[in-house]
């Protein structure tokens, strides 16, 4: 459970928002940051992004949902958003675990990711959705 980063406390429900400030999200994190990472699949080890979980309750769009766009592949499972206007990734549905939003870290308002140290890569070349058993 991370609560704080640097100066930053994380809030309850603390305001996530892209670049431009266009699309405006508020997520409900009663346990801070929660396990945070980094992922080598196709799609994060090119957007490099730090992500963490979240239910799919506790995201609300506050502002700019007509800005996010959806982007999907392979199988179509997860649903990968990103604004519109300035590119940058806020959330995706998750395929491992359909029941969470992932979300980039660097949007929550006041957090420097590179604060919270060493972030474990998840194995998305392998991802756990293609192994057996
Ligand atoms: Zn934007």
């Amino acid at each position: 459970m991370i609560k704080q980063v640097g100066d930053t406390l994380i809030q309850p429900v603390h305001t996530a928002r892209c670049h431009c400030g266009g699309v405006v999200l508020a997520l409900t994190l009663p346990n801070g940051i929660d396990r945070p990472r980094r992922c080598d699949c196709s799609i994060c080890r090119r957007k490099g992004a730090i992500v963490a979980s979240v239910k799919l309750d506790g995201i609300r769009i506050e502002q700019g949902a007509e800005l996010l766009q959806l982007y999907q592949f392979n199988t179509h499972t997860a649903k990968h958003y990103f604004c519109s206007v300035c590119g940058i990734y806020t959330h995706h549905q998750r395929r491992s675990h359909p029941d969470e939003y992932g979300y980039n870290v660097g949007c929550l308002d006041g957090v420097n990711p590179y604060l919270l140290g060493n972030i474990p890569v998840n194995d998305g070349v392998n991802h756990p959705a293609d192994r057996q058993g």
